[in-house]
């Protein structure tokens, strides 16, 4: 079982024996590192960040459309932004910023403070796209980026927008920006994230509009300030075939607005949607692409149509946010349960004088073997049965019928491990199997790390880091510690995950959340007052060795209850308000509040 790694994994990770190890430099296993972050007191759910994965996404990106330019002998450049909603976190978007340099690599901006985080980090020469409803501070605070030098093209969603601009405009004595236009396609993209696309999308002016802007434009003698019309069909494009046709569609409105006298348009800006592979399982790939057949038909597409329409070819621009980041970040969750194991052997209290079922089920427990498993699993079943029964009409008692729920589990656990070295030939097994899942309770929160799971059951890669040479038998439904039920992952026998049976008191288990570097920590919510995980960067140093760069630990209780505007002076003076109106003796009031201080202190996530 490989978990799908040769799918999902592009070559990133890697199986050795018994561990997950990282391709890189000297290949640690992912369990050195986290061993090496709990001997720092780390506990927890953990995000790791690895750069080095941001440079190879960045690097495929460009190489693949330079590739792509040299092949079709394209005359115009490749640029490309990074849209800061896709992750804004500083411990994603400083190592970004140190990466980009070296291909003048720059940032888009979707609103007032992904544009203060543009001017302030985006370096010098690389471009600043600024796309999203805009007011006028907003387009006051994209002049002031131009006037610092930047390379800014403000894309305007709407005539008012262009408006806007022409007044703010006249507050300086100079122009220091670009004009784009978010053009409304025909085309959207397919799937979940489709809707930012299509006619009846949010964004963008259709031909009419763009029409009117051009004259607007040319009325106010400013038409040699569009420089760029872009669209997006919508994030995680899938399917290729809708991109081309936004291609051919931009492509013709970009030449025929070359042809309405704007001389110095001479971009194409194609958005996002950039597809990652996020499947598991070989008949349920979610891409039909890759990255080398998308940046082909982009440059194939627009020389075609420049030349057939006689005008130069546009540089051509991309914000692709998912496919640079969500390979860096990898969230750890450890898990703390797993709920068969109230199912032991040791649990089972038999009496001097058992009912009959009960010695039949206790012989079948222990002479299964991988001869008799199939009948003798059947047999369990029948008994069961006849023991809830007699539960019923009261003929057995409790303790009967805890012994009758321990031993009909420890009968199927075993039969399943039979089935397991024999292929799962029996399909009631495989079934049974399937329907009495193990629940591996998991020490993160779903709502928090995976909200494209619970909003749009959107799947990621799932793996444990250990273990990797022994069979997983136990299909797996995977609990978060949230009071939610929507907080799992459940099995899904078209989806379906297997993981180990693992005796918690005596070796640690984790499980390993691949590609959640785009979108997944903004989106994130604070149900049940879960916030941010640890989050570590791992770096690797001139010998190969791994470094950890940074280190941030999940928040204390008090902190996110600061963060939700409560008082803290007001919860503390509380609390001992409490305590001091009870009957208890000085010295224990004090120690229950000495006590209650340091938890009020600790994790917002559970410590063991
Ligand atoms: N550009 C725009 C205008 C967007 O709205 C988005 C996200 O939806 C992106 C770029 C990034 O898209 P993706 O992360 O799919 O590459």
């Amino acid at each position: 079982m490989d978990y799908g790694i040769n799918i999902w994994g592009e070559n990133n990770f890697f199986i050795d024996n018994d561990r997950l190890r990282i391709n890189y430099a000297n290949q640690p296993a992912l369990i050195d590192i986290i061993k090496d972050l709990e001997d720092q007191g780390i506990k927890g759910p953990l995000l790791l960040r690895f750069p080095h994965l941001i440079r190879k996404q960045i690097n495929s990106l460009y190489s693949n459309f330079k590739q792509a330019i040299k092949e079709f002998d394209y005359k115009g450049e490749f640029k490309a932004v990074f849209p800061l909603k896709v992750n804004q976190f500083p411990t994603f978007v400083k190592p970004l910023i140190k990466i980009a340099k070296n291909f003048n690599y720059g940032l888009e901006a979707g609103s007032k403070a992904e544009l203060i985080l543009a001017m302030t980090y985006n370096n010098k020469n690389a471009p600043i796209t600024i796309n999203g409803f805009k007011d006028k501070d907003m387009i006051r605070l994209a002049f002031i980026a131009g006037f610092m030098g930047y390379n800014v093209t403000i894309t305007i969603e709407g005539l008012n927008e262009l408006n806007s601009i022409i007044e703010v405009s006249r507050e300086y004595d100079k122009f220091p920006v670009f004009i784009g236009i978010r053009i409304r396609l025909h085309t959207s993209g397919v799937g979940v994230w489709a809707k930012s696309g299509g006619y009846e999308s949010k964004f963008g002016l259709n031909s009419t509009e763009i029409i009117e802007a051009i004259e607007i434009l040319k009325k106010e003698n400013i038409l040699d300030k569009l420089k760029m019309i872009h669209f997006h069909i919508g994030s995680q494009i899938n399917d290729i075939g809708p991109l081309k046709k936004a291609i051919r569609e931009a492509g013709n409105i970009y030449a025929d607005l070359r042809k309405l006298g704007a001389k110095n348009l001479s971009a194409i800006n194609i958005g996002g949607g950039l597809a990652i592979e996020y499947s598991q399982w070989e008949n349920k790939r979610d891409r039909n692409y890759s990255i080398r057949e998308f940046s082909n038909d982009v440059v194939y597409l627009l020389k075609e149509i420049a030349i057939k329409k006689n005008v130069p070819m546009p540089d051509i621009f991309t914000e692709s946010g998912r496919f640079i980041a969500s390979p860096s970040t990898i969230l750890i969750a450890p898990v703390i349960e797993l709920f068969s194991q109230e199912y032991n052997a040791k649990a089972l209290r038999l009496k001097e004088k058992n009912p009959d079922l009960i010695e039949e089920l206790f012989d079948l427990y222990n002479l299964i073997n991988e001869t008799n498993y199939i009948e003798y699993f059947h047999d369990a079943l029948d008994h069961f049965e006849s023991l809830l029964t007699l539960f019923d009409l009261g003929m057995i008692d409790l303790i009967d019928r805890s012994n009758a729920e321990i031993l009909v589990n420890l009968i199927i656990k075993k039969a399943i491990i039979f089935a397991t070295y024999k292929g799962f030939k029996n399909k009631e097994l495989k079934a049974i199997n399937e329907k009495t899942q193990e629940k591996y309770l998991a020490n993160f929160s779903i709502f928090q790390s995976l909200p494209d799971f619970w909003g749009l059951k959107q799947r990621f890669p799932i793996m444990p880091i250990t273990k990797l040479n022994m069979s997983p038998n136990r299909s797996a439904t995977i609990w978060d510690i949230t009071c939610d039920s929507d907080g799992e992952i459940p099995f899904n026998k078209e989806t379906p995950l297997y993981l180990h049976e693992v005796d918690l008191s005596k070796e640690s288990y984790y499980l390993a959340f691949f590609l959640v570097g785009a979108y997944q920590e903004i989106l994130g919510m604070k149900h049940n007052l879960f916030s941010y995980t640890n989050e570590a960067i791992i770096t690797f140093d001139e010998n190969g060795d791994y470094k950890i760069e940074f280190l941030e630990r999940t928040q204390k209780i008090r902190d996110i209850l600061i963060d939700l505007d409560y008082e803290i002076d007001e919860i503390e003076n509380l609390l001992k308000e409490n305590l001091q109106n009870t009957k208890l003796d000085e010295e224990e009031k004090k120690e229950l509040l000495g006590e209650l201080f340091l938890l009020l202190n600790d994790m917002v996530y559970l410590k063991d």
